[in-house]
């Protein structure tokens, strides 16, 4: 379908007035837009913040770090991206301020500007753009390249991109380029009227940098930007008025690109573009977007973590559970609790979670709230409720198992008990020694072999599977037997693999034999980094279906 003849088209989209506004959903809907009209797309976050990468960044701090297959730890709006479009995600799909001074200094240091003042203009900027032209290196048939750019047009961080989006329209032409600007058009409940001068504003300041936007994304709120709105907007900011795109909120996130069709968002950028308006088939996504809607049966879910302050901080886990929720035609309910309220002397899970049809244990790092997960993990094994670890969430699991079923009594993880008697869980060995913090996990994807006759392999229905991890400590071998004869555990994916010349076996799955629980699935790695409406997870659409099974014997 790619038309290699013509040149890479660009997309760059900016935001306005606020922060946390939706340009990554935007991009992401435009971009499974234009998919279903045929064309390949690429498209990348360029964050203005400091930080090499949000890898280091608390979830408190920024939401979720998504991973790349790659093992790039990334911005959450990748997951985004992953979730409404085919395009590639990798290391060149998101890169930051610090990312971009990271790389010019190194190359200063290395005396690569032969002896001149190394400055943001043009230093800066030509590294920006290197940037954005990478992105579609290793895809000679990509068609159209979306850049999103993180902050809002008028922040001090902001200006290098903006100046470097400015420098690059120019020379692959302005023909190749369509800016879009997505802004808040607050309702002022004392006027009852929406408010257009901010927008107004923020164009204002977009132009003063050199940029034009030529569509203007109005997020809303619940109001609708009525025709007359669209006029001032379109007047005020020199856009045409089918350039101003009415964005209200809307439920389930998966209708917005429906939304921004019915106002042809993707043929003005096409025409802007200059591309053919191919015919378009949205069918499967309208299908599973219906099928959301229609969905009557609900499943209710207790997730508990650390981070649950930040509605974003478990982000692909909660889509990955509306997805597993298309698969099952069931609506996923879930509640974040913190796992603090379950530590020793606080509220018991008991009290708490018995109204639930299935417990899920999230990723975390630390020592806070990890003893009220372990005892929410005995709560699910010993109440046979559908349960599902992931991350720190099967680390817990061994470790309960360990303290109650063992006999181990001070079991626990190097992590939060370096002097523990019974490590059963420990550092990864290419850990041991390492001190730095930034990208030295074990990240991104690994082969998983699959045991024939387990939860497991029957959710995924294949032996061999690739997921992506983020975490430096492992389920500790040494205490594989014990747990196989003691606890009825069984061990359902290991990536093999030889380290220094040894041949180990690090353990993936671990699940609980079916005559002692019904569902009980615990995993190393973030199965939600790869689930999508149209591919749903498997490990969650099992869980959900055990926790309808649960609902419907209760
Ligand atoms: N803190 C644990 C580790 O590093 C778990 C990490 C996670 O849940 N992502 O192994």
């Amino acid at each position: 379908m790619a038309n290699t003849k013509l040149p890479l088209k660009y997309i760059f989209t900016t935001g306005g007035v606020v922060s946390s506004i939706g340009k990554g959903i935007a991009c992401a809907s435009l971009g499974l837009l234009l998919e279903s009209r045929g064309y390949k797309i690429a498209i990348m976050k360029m964050d203005p913040y400091i930080n090499v990468d949000p890898g280091t960044m608390n979830p408190f701090e920024h939401g979720e770090v998504f991973v790349t297959d790659d093992g790039a730890e990334t911005d959450l709006d990748l997951g985004h991206y992953q979730r409404f479009t085919h395009a590639k995600l990798s290391r060149r799909s998101n890169t930051t301020t610090g990312a971009i001074y990271n790389a010019v200094i190194q190359k200063e240091r290395d005396g690569a500007y032969l002896g001149k003042t190394v400055q943001v203009i043009p230093h800066i900027t030509d590294e920006i753009k290197n940037r954005i032209r990478a992105l579609t290196v290793d895809e000679d048939d990509v068609d159209i390249a979306i850049i999103e750019i993180g902050g809002t047009v008028g922040d001090i961080e902001s200006l290098p991109f903006l100046e470097a989006l400015r420098q690059f329209r120019l020379e692959v032409g302005p023909e190749n380029c369509c800016f879009i600007h997505v802004t808040l058009v607050p309702y002022i409940e004392a006027a009852n009227e929406l408010k257009t001068k901010p927008t107004q504003h923020s164009v204002r300041a977009l132009r003063d940098i050199g940029i034009q936007p030529n569509i203007i994304i109005c997020r809303t709120g619940i109001s609708k930007l009525e025709k007359e709105q669209r006029q001032k907007v379109a007047l005020f900011c020199d856009v045409p008025e089918e350039g101003i795109i009415n964005a209200q909120d809307i439920s389930p996130i998966y209708a917005i690109p429906l939304n921004f069709k019915e106002q042809n968002l993707d043929v003005t950028v096409l025409k802007i573009l200059g591309l053919e308006v191919r015919e378009g088939d949205l069918s499967e996504w309208i299908d599973i977007v219906n099928r959301m809607l229609s969905a009557t049966e609900e499943v209710h879910i207790a997730a508990v973590g650390k981070y649950t302050g930040h509605g974003d901080a478990y982000k692909s886990i909660n889509e990955a559970f509306v997805h597993a929720g298309i698969a099952n035609n069931c609506k996923v309910k879930y509640e974040w609790i913190d796992s603090e309220r379950f530590d020793p002397g606080k509220e018991k899970p008991e009290e708490v979670l018995q109204g639930y049809h299935g417990i899920l244990i999230g990723p975390g790092f630390g020592t806070r709230g990890i003893e009220g997960k372990i005892n929410v993990a005995r709560f699910a094994r010993e109440n046979r409720i559908p349960y599902f670890g992931i991350c720190l969430g099967m680390q817990v699991a061994v470790i309960e198992m360990a303290r109650n079923c063992l006999g181990l009594k001070n079991a626990h993880t190097t992590e939060v008990n370096p002097q523990t008697p019974h490590p059963v869980i420990s550092l990864l060995t290419e850990q041991k020694g390492v001190s730095s913090k930034g990208g030295t996990m074990r990240l991104g994807a690994y082969p998983c072999e699959l045991q024939p006759d387990t939860r497991a392999y029957k959710a995924y229905a294949q032996t061999l599977i690739y997921e992506r991890h983020r975490h430096r400590y492992e389920f500790n071998n040494a205490y594989r037997k014990d747990f196989i004869e003691k606890a009825g555990m069984i061990i359902s994916g290991i990536h093999h693999r030889k380290f220094m010349d040894m041949e180990e076996e690090l353990t993936e799955i671990i699940e609980l034999k079916t005559d002692i629980h019904p569902w009980f699935c615990a995993c190393q790695f973030h199965p939600e980094f790869k689930s999508t409406p149209l591919k749903p997870q498997p490990l969650f659409c099992a869980f959900i279906k055990s926790a309808l099974q649960y609902k419907n014997m209760k």
